[in-house]
């Protein structure tokens, strides 16, 4: 339910330039305030948990294990994605299973919406790959995915260009920027790094395998139903393709043994010619998640934390950013994200 309380054109910082804080500032900065956005890393990003993530743009999908809200705000996000960066591929996504894991690929198939089944025959039109690899698929046509690390620098220059100014190797704190702006907004969206200020937000660990190989083409993210994760395979330029993830209760960095069996395992699964291929990178990234594992925008005062986006960022930074705006500019709380002080 919205609600209406107030206006403000007060200068707007915002601490943190993943992928909450990068949408933060490219909305603010194109509606007209000065939007000076911090960055404790520099501009590789290399800090930040959005650097290691899948960029699945994937509500429909989510919906098997996440919340109505993140459909909702991701939905809404599909939107905004297009509108101001029209080149995101919107190829939509697959689901495939081998026959062993054909009762969750069935509930998998209940649990959600926005598909069609594709015979083996229609498979192979769409991703001449997998021709003969599985039985069916489930075919999700209205999502996308962007590439990290080529969409947050994109959306980095969209913020200057929209008049907005990031300054990387800026370590801050919120009750800094306060004293020095004390008409201010401070939008913190440090992620983990706001642990000093909201204890109960934990990092869940989720592993990542970078591979080359020319020797398969796809044009949208498959995921292998599977036992205990979500494992998928997404294409990126330059014939890499991201295996994705794990997600561990643990706040280590690294990729275990085991982690790295299961997703290289579930590539080969998907293609046996990626067993041919080269391994590029091994990576982690912590997750920031709150108790309830569900996004929160906070306000008190002048200030807003925008945290615990979860396994969400990618799918969730542009309503959230498009929500704290109207906060900010009209007064409208949405009740289902917002908690006032
Ligand atoms: C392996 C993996 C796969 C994933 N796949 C997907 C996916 O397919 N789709 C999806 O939607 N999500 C995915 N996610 C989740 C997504 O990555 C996170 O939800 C998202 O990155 C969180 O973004 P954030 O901006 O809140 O945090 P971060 O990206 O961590 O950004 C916070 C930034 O704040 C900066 N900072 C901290 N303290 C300060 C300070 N004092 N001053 C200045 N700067 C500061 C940090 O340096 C950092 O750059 C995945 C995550 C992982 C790990």
């Amino acid at each position: 339910m919205l609600q209406t309380t107030k206006r403000s054109d007060s200068p707007v910082s915002i601490i943190g330039a993943g992928i909450a804080g990068a949408w933060q500032a490219l909305l603010f900065a194109q509606a007209g305030h000065s939007v000076t956005l911090h960055e404790r890393g520099d501009a590789a990003m290399t800090d930040a948990t959005s650097h290691w993530a899948g960029g699945m743009l994937a509500p429909w999908c989510e919906a098997e294990v996440a919340e109505p809200i993140i459909s909702r705000l991701g939905q809404r996000s599909l939107d905004i994605w297009r509108r101001e960066l029209p080149d995101t591929p919107f190829n939509g996504s697959l689901v495939v299973a081998h026959p062993r894991e054909r009762n969750d690929f069935e509930r998998f198939a209940r649990m959600t919406d926005g598909h069609r089944r594709l015979d083996a025959t229609a498979l192979a039109e769409i991703e001449p790959s997998l021709e003969g690899r599985f039985r069916d698929a489930l075919f999700f046509p209205a999502e996308g995915h962007v590439e990290p690390r080529r969409v947050l620098p994109k959306l980095h220059e969209r913020i200057v260009a929209a008049g907005g100014t990031i300054k990387f190797g800026s370590d801050v704190a919120a009750a800094d920027l306060a004293n020095l702006h004390p008409k201010g907004i401070v939008i913190d969206c440090r992620g983990l790094g706001a642990r000093d200020e909201q204890p109960e937000l934990r990092g869940v660990k989720g592993e990542m395998i970078l591979i080359e190989t020319s020797e398969v083409q796809l044009a949208r993210p498959v995921r292998l139903i599977h036992p205990r994760w979500p494992l998928y395979v997404i294409p990126r330029e330059a014939d890499l393709f991201m295996l994705g993830a794990t997600s561990i209760e643990a706040e280590d960095t690294g990729v275990s043994v085991r982690s790295a069996l299961e997703l290289l395992g579930a590539a080969y699964a998907v293609h046996p010619a990626f067993g041919e291929a080269r391994i590029v990178e091994f990576g982690s990234g912590l997750r920031p998640a709150y108790p309830d594992n569900l996004p929160r925008i906070g306000v008190r005062g002048g200030k807003i934390s925008v945290n615990g986006l979860y396994r969400h960022g990618f799918l969730l930074a542009p309503a959230l950013a498009e929500l704290t705006l109207s906060y900010v500019e009209r007064g409208q709380i949405d009740n289902e994200v917002m908690q006032c002080a």
